[in-house]
């Protein structure tokens, strides 16, 4: 199996846990029995990575929630892509919807955060999805398109002309074996209301089909493209079915180690 045929699940802890909860956690994940053919990710917050990287199996590996979006320094409060890679991560999670509508990222700036950490070799999950009004108004796909397109830097281009050295930069580094997309809908985010296999396989199609369009039919076929969304230990398999769903990104259901791992070997 090339690496882009094994299914992806990540655990996006968020701005949860304690040192005692998450080293519970990391003790349950460590005896869980996970299927081999399954990439698995976990992504704690900052303050907890270095405990989890020392205590857990290197059979999972960890992801950061967020990045700055450039070289570190004068950045209060930020933590740089460089620091991350110092301290074992592997990935990054970027354009979560949390991010993009509680805390206000934009396409732009969430397009510029996955260029600068692809160039560092920081592997990126990245998140699109639409909120419910847009779903309910036919916008879906425009949504998910635009939010590609930042991804794949062509938005740079258009909307910021002056950014020819960003442009570059994120045209050039672009190494689409290090990047998952994760379509999350924004309305089945936390809201235990998960999108239906018919749902989430309609989008995660429309999606490669713009990578096929925009970036090359090689990369549309290889890339994995998860789905998130109120993801849980009894709906995940009927999920793991549709063709072009390559694994999930998880919320609630990752702080629980056995449910997780029911999650991981959903494909098998
Ligand atoms: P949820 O979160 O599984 O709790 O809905 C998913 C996510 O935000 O990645």
């Amino acid at each position: 199996l090339a690496q882009s045929d094994y299914f992806f699940v990540g655990g996006n802890w968020k701005c949860n846990g304690t040192k005692d909860s998450i080293s519970k956690l990391v003790s349950d994940l460590n005896s869980a029995k996970l299927e081999a053919d399954v990439d698995v990710v976990v992504s704690p917050p900052f303050v907890y990575i270095d405990q989890v990287k020392n205590s857990l199996t290197d059979r999972i590996e960890i992801s950061a929630q967020n990045s700055w979006v450039g070289k570190g320094g004068a950045f209060t409060g930020e933590i740089s892509v460089e620091q991350l890679k110092d301290i074992g991560c592997k990935w990054v999670i970027l354009g979560h919807s949390e991010r993009r509508h509680v805390i206000g990222e934009d396409d732009q700036f969430i397009g510029k955060k996955a260029a600068y950490a692809l160039t560092q070799n920081l592997k990126v999950i990245a998140c699109i999805g639409e909120k419910l009004d847009e779903r309910e108004t036919g916008k879906t796909f425009d949504v998910c398109f635009q939010q590609m397109k930042a991804f794949a830097g062509r938005l740079l281009l258009l909307i910021d002309v002056s950014s020819l050295v960003d442009y570059i930069v994120t045209n050039m580094v672009v190494n689409w074996d290090d990047v998952v997309i994760a379509y999350e809908p924004v309305w089945a985010i936390g809201t235990g209301k998960v999108a239906t296999p018919q749902q989430a396989q309609e989008v995660h199609v429309a999606v490669r089909d713009w990578i096929k369009k925009n970036v090359s039919a090689e990369v549309a076929s290889k890339t994995r493209i998860i789905y998130g969304g109120s993801v849980n230990g009894s709906n995940c398999a009927e999920l793991a079915k549709e063709e072009d769903i390559d694994g999930f990104l998880v919320g609630g259901a990752s702080l629980k180690g056995p449910e997780f791992a029911t999650i991981v070997n959903a494909v098998t």
